[in-house]
């Protein structure tokens, strides 16, 4: 499957790009269609797509290589014949390109429309709980195109949060079996907010990376926290065994350390899950007034 993710998300971009350059192309309209199908599929790739997977920073030379690109097909467009041949395959291939243009279009835009979230009065202030890294967001966003948890009210606006190293990607390989090679494991995490703590549990293994469902443990948070924040719930999932460090009933600060990113629960791969509920329904959440989408990065 990943892999199968990787030629999509590197090969296929390369091979579009190649193809609008070097196709003999028999009319402008096919030439046309083919470079907003290839424009529309790098704007999917590029607003839907996890890129700390990959390399992070590939997302944007996807998107500088088809400006270049552009100069050229622009350059290409006036030397064709402004109308194509009458023939079947001539009319198959602008039918592709048109279909293509409008899915990943549509795809794209459905991303977009994740951006931005209307309970503007609900939204809860937090301050980023992790320090000394570049993290990237996985999945965020307030549209289940680009943020999974969307489907699922108490959880709708969840943060899944993962750190790239200096590659931009967030583990050493692609799915690594060994929990230490993915770089959020372990990493320290501190209290968003100054608040009461609900629940702390801590009585979880980890589980190994992309285990099947069946086998996860009963609490699908794994060991969690749970802080009474702002009038909200805040809840902190998958922190790694033995590492919570607060018990019910204590009373944090903003910045006092929680405990340490783990892989426990509910989760195929290390990484913070954090939302927030008011009411039994998920609610916004801005670190430092920024409100997260899937690749968005913090620096911290
Ligand atoms: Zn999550």
């Amino acid at each position: 499957m990943i892999w199968i993710q990787a030629f999509i998300f590197i090969i296929l971009p390369m091979i579009l790009l190649l193809h609008l350059l070097k196709n003999v192309y028999p009319g402008r309209k096919l030439l046309i269609a083919d470079w907003l199908g290839t424009g529309m599929f790098i704007a999917f790739l590029f607003f839907i797509g996890p890129w700390h997977i990959f390399i992070y920073y590939l997302r944007y030379v996807w998107v500088v290589l088809f400006i270049v690109t552009t100069f050229f097909v622009i350059k290409k467009v006036s030397r064709l014949p402004v109308k194509g041949p009458k023939n079947k395959s001539y009319k198959f291939s602008m039918g592709i390109a048109i279909f293509l243009t409008i899915y990943f279009g549509f795809v794209a835009v459905t991303g977009i429309t994740g951006y931005f979230f209307t309970d503007k009065e609900k939204a809860i202030k937090l301050e980023f709980p992790m320090k000394d890294g570049v993290f990237s967001t996985g999945h965020g966003g307030a549209d289940p195109s680009i943020n999974y948890h969307n489907e699922y009210p108490p959880q709708q606006y969840a943060y899944d949060i993962l750190q790239i190293n200096g590659f931009g990607m967030r583990a050493a390989g692609l799915t690594p079996d060994d929990l230490e090679k993915y770089k959020i494991y372990g990493t320290p995490l501190y209290s968003p907010c100054s608040g009461e703590v609900l629940a702390a549990v801590d009585q979880y293994d980890d589980i190994p990376p992309s285990l099947s469902s069946d086998s996860k443990p009963e609490d699908p948070a794994g060991n969690h926290i749970i802080l009474a924040c702002k009038g909200a719930e805040v809840h902190i999932a998958h922190m790694k065994p033995g590492t919570v460090e607060v018990e019910k009933g204590d009373e944090m600060n903003t910045g006092d350390i929680l405990g340490e990113v783990g892989n426990t629960g509910n989760t195929t791969e290390p990484h913070l899950h954090i939302h927030a509920e008011k009411d039994g329904v998920g609610v916004p959440i801005t670190f430092n007034d920024r409100f997260l989408k899937r690749n968005s990065l913090v620096f911290n």
